[in-house]
């Protein structure tokens, strides 16, 4: 077992002492992300590329040392969360986009780019990048290739999986490598497909090559009012019928629109029972001719209004509520609980039904944004931390209602991941052949559980040493550290 000493000797040594953060008061933000669950690490490192990082993991495999990447923590699922605490590598200092190519439709960029500013700059040459999760001001490349994150607008274009095409990385094992390249389907396993999605558990993605598309010639965004969210959902499938594939469905319930109206001003009707963003972009004679057909299935199926953006700010005002109103709910309660279940659309009104008769048990109230498009649901359960046993209590109430997802025929995650959070509902889904392949890949990766341990597979699956890691740090005292 190293001595606080001595690992922070080790750190400094790969990346210099400052950027090496390792006093409790500097570690204090690092020990959460956008879930429940907290623990502290014991030293926060940020190297400044695929060596730097390189020399930490191979540091820390030498000291056996737990290991967790971060990127900006807004996870929902508890993926930056270093649960055997230990050393988090955080990619803050690598955010350079180094190149972006117009020809080729590509753009290369370090992880810890935040997403929007990719769109921003490639918007200069035509160009944008497509997955856009509402958290996108802040949330990070490297972790959307972790978590394969979606956004509202992946409904026709597809999550993060679809957008890159290759990936620098530093190996659990500290070796660095290249998944992929900058060709698109590149022959042999697909590596790369196995890293998107990983959760941080192979490797730390350095460089990220992703593919551009052109910014569309013409985009009508029309806001779809309704009383009930059945209309709302019923709405959804029509226009899916209708044989259209938006840009973008997004749904928002009663105490969301309530909630984003109050704080953000985009002109929701407060009173409504659920509103739908229907957004359509392409060239403009088919967009208009699909606008129409989108606007007569809101109606068809009881929509009391549907507005149209009038221009460029109208539609930056809707977009503006529907990715504030996750922030807004922070109006009606101090914390929330985030689900991310997916259902076939066509069983959407039944098990929304379902979620709110669970949250309705156990007297939580609970709020729906959510990608309607995908059947990627969001139910957030509102809550007060500070209520003894609340935490509990929620995560009780989140549990059954990802069962109600996966006894609609569903799945346990669109977007968040797994995380620290899910891993133990895996078998609900998958085999225990399917968990050991799962397991044995992270092997192939020189990952043997120290690396970003407790997530994404079940307990027991690297986090079986935690109780003895515990009992070593009590005999070995203040100065031990695992
Ligand atoms: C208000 C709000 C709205 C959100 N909306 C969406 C949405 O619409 N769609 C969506 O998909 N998600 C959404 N999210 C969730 C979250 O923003 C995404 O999961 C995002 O991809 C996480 O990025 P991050 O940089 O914050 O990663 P972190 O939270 O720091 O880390 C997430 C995971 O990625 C790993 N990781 C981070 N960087 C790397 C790297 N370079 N290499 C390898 N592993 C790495 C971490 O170990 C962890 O397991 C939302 C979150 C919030 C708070």
């Amino acid at each position: 077992m190293p001595t606080r000493r001595e690992l922070i000797r080790e750190l400094t040594a790969a990346v210099g002492a400052a950027n090496v953060l390792w006093r409790p008061e500097d570690l204090l933000v690092y020990e959460f992300d956008g879930t429940i669950e907290r623990q502290a690490p014991h030293a926060v490192v940020f190297p400044a590329g695929a060596e730097e990082t390189a020399a930490v993991i191979r540091a820390c495999n030498r000291l056996g040392i737990p290991i967790t990447p971060r990127g900006a923590g807004t996870g929902l699922s508890g993926g930056a969360i270093p649960t055997r605490r230990g050393v988090i590598i955080a990619t803050a200092r690598m955010r350079r986009i180094l190149e972006i190519d117009p020809v080729n439709r590509l753009a290369v960029v370090e992880p810890g780019l935040p997403n929007l500013q990719l769109s921003e700059a490639a918007a200069a040459h035509g160009l944008f990048y497509a997955p856009d999760p509402s958290s996108q001001r802040a949330c990070t490349i490297g972790g959307n290739v972790a978590e394969n994150a979606g956004g509202p607008h992946c409904l026709a274009l597809g999550v993060t999986q679809n957008h890159v095409i290759g990936l620098e990385v530093v190996t659990a094992a500290g070796e660095v490598t290249w998944l992929g390249n900058r060709v698109p389907d590149a022959f042999g396993y697909d590596l790369r497909g196995a890293f998107v999605g990983s959760e941080g558990t192979l490797g730390i993605a350095t460089k990220v090559v992703v593919r551009l598309l052109p910014l569309p010639a013409s985009v009508v965004t029309l806001l779809g009012i309704f009383d009930t969210v059945e209309q709302a959902s019923h709405t959804v499938s029509a226009i899916i019928a209708a044989g259209m594939i938006p840009a973008a469905m997004e749904m928002m319930d009663r105490l969301t629109i309530e909630a984003a109206e109050a704080g953000l001003q985009c002109g929701y009707p407060p009173d409504a029972g659920a509103v739908l963003l229907v957004e359509l972009d392409g060239l403009p004679g088919p967009v208009e001719t699909q606008a129409a057909r989108a606007r007569a299935e809101c109606f068809e199926n009881g929509a009391r209004e549907v507005r149209v953006a009038q221009d460029a700010h109208e539609r930056e005002l809707l977009w503006k509520g529907r990715k504030g109103a996750i922030g807004a709910l922070g109006r009606i309660a101090p914390n929330y609980y985030i689900l991310d279940g997916v259902v076939p659309r066509s069983k959407l009104v039944e098990v929304m039904a379902r979620v709110s008769a669970i949250a309705e048990s156990y007297g939580l109230p609970c709020a729906n944004v959510f990608h309607a498009g995908d059947g990627n649901l969001h139910p957030l359960i509102l809550f007060d931390e500070r209520q003894p046993g609340m935490p509990a209590k929620v995560l009780a109430a989140g549990a059954e209602i990802m069962r109600a997802c996966v006894d609609a025929g569903g799945s346990l995650s669109g977007e968040h991941g797994i995380g620290f959070e899910k891993r133990d509902f895996m078998p609900w889904l998958y085999s225990e052949t399917d968990i050991a392949h799962m397991e044995q890949l992270r092997g192939v990766f020189g990952n043997s559980g120290d690396f970003n341990p407790c997530k994404l597979l079940p307990t027991g699956t690297g986090c079986g040493e935690m109780a003895h890691q515990e009992a070593a740090l009590r005999a070995a005292g203040p100065d031990a550290y695992v």
